[in-house]
């Protein structure tokens, strides 16, 4: 009855659990699937990211299923190379940038609240329904599991939302919003055990929307066969997309024809594609920022809070800066209602930013701008398209907004 409800076992619901449980607050989480499967593919994670796991003591375990990431490398579609700049420990912070699989993040994270909380504070197969509040605290209705026909009832001092981006809690609170909002892009995913391609810990940006653009970094060291397993994603400009599912298949024809030249020094990258044991497809959606994620003692945390297109590396990031803030405040005062009060004040104007910067001026931007100023065609010489200055400006203005710059990363 006292316990905080966390509602999703994902990556926000369990930092969160992490947080609350190491600040000695009592917490639950409750999760719709029965079984937590290692699903998805690559995630990064970076400096403010990495800054909040290591104070949760949990960058030794990351570290060791995940890539250190060194550079951030972008090319146009001919392979020629734009702009490269050091990332995370190689850039100064304190912190490194992980490049990691979603499942090995979330075992990491699962692992160590089950070791530290009690695993009997994870239940699985509790799919939420909605949630209602009185004066002394809040009732969750759960099924067992989707579409489950029994019915429980949780109650708690508050409730959380961290059921991810097609929250049951979001659409309780704003019935009339809509489905997530497509941005026109539609992706494709996969992962390739491959050998490392530049400095084996580079990630790389590559072409532009319109024709076609790969993201591509490895996110697991390299085995005895010296082949690393390396995340890439297809972007393309389309009007056909099927709503978001994480595990809908995806087919090789539909996107490989603008890539199938795209054979470089430094990466066959059909021939990765190709050699993907399995191939995702999922839109590139988002939501409008909302006016506010409180009631009472109900709120919204990570993608339920702030859904964003992944342009930025920092879907899981902002998920995790959420967790620190909501700890924060219910650490700081015994009245559950005025602490969600003070975290949406703390973290809704801060991510409503990164959503529409991801939309306008995310760090690919440097792509746009060199396809845009070359007309889309090889160039000389760099510099006779874009200085290098203005690049990098368009890399820091970014990490200004999502709050990774080297100033805001200064202090506890
Ligand atoms: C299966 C899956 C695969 C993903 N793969 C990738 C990927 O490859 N790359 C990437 O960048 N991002 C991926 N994401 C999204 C990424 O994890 C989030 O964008 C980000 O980490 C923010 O985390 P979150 O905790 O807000 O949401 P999520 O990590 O999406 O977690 C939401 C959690 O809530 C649970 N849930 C949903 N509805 C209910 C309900 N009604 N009741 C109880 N629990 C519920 C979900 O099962 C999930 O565990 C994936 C998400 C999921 C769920």
């Amino acid at each position: 009855m006292d316990d905080i409800i966390i509602v999703g076992a994902g990556i926000g619901g369990l930092t969160l659990g992490l947080a609350l449980q190491q600040a000695g607050i009592a917490c639950r989480i409750f999760e719709s699937v029965p079984d937590i499967k290692a699903i998805g593919v690559g995630i990064n994670l970076l400096p403010h990211a990495t800054k909040e796991l290591a104070a949760l003591g949990l960058e030794e375990a990351l570290a060791r299923v995940a890539i250190e990431t060194r550079d951030a490398t972008f090319f146009n579609r001919f392979g020629q190379l734009i702009y490269q700049e050091p990332l995370g420990r190689a850039a100064g912070y304190d912190h490194p940038q992980f490049s990691i699989h979603r499942g090995d993040l979330q075992t990491v994270l699962l692992d160590a609240f089950c070791a530290r909380a009690g695993a009997e504070r994870l239940i699985t197969g509790r799919h939420c329904l909605g949630v209602e509040q009185d004066e002394t605290g809040v009732t969750v209705n759960f099924s067992d599991g989707p579409g489950g026909v029994n019915r429980f009832a949780m109650r708690g001092r508050a409730a959380i939302a961290c059921d991810g981006i097609n929250s049951v809690i979001r659409k309780q609170f704003f019935p009339d919003e809509g489905e997530p909002r497509y941005s026109g892009v539609n992706m494709w995913r996969g992962v390739t055990r491959w050998k490392p391609m530049l400095s084996g810990a580079s990630m790389v940006r590559a072409g532009w929307l319109s024709h076609g653009k790969m993201v591509i970094y490895p996110i697991r060291e390299a085995g005895a066969d010296g082949l690393q397993l390396i995340n890439w994603v297809a972007e393309i400009e389309t009007p056909n997309y099927r709503k978001r599912d994480w595990n809908r298949a995806g087919a090789l024809d539909d996107f490989i024809g603008p890539f199938s030249d795209w054979h470089f020094d430094w990466l066959d990258v059909p021939a990765l594609i190709r050699s993907s044991a399995e191939i995702l497809e999922y839109p590139m959606v988002d939501q409008d920022p909302l006016d506010h994620w409180t009631r009472g003692r109900l709120t919204l945390l990570g993608d339920a809070a702030h859904p964003m297109v992944p342009r930025g590396s920092n879907g899981a990031g902002q998920a995790i800066l959420d967790a620190r803030a909501l700890r924060d405040a219910l650490a700081d005062g015994a009245d559950p209602a005025a602490a969600l009060r003070a975290y949406e004040a703390a973290r809704l104007p801060a991510t409503a930013r990164v959503v529409l910067a991801n939309r306008a001026t995310p760090p690919d931007a440097i792509l746009r701008e060199v396809w845009r100023r070359t007309g889309d065609r090889p160039f000389t010489h760099i510099e006779d398209v874009i200085d290098v200055s203005e690049l990098r400006g368009i890399s820091e203005r970014y990490k200004e907004v999502a709050g990774f710059s080297h100033e805001a990363l200064e202090g506890p």
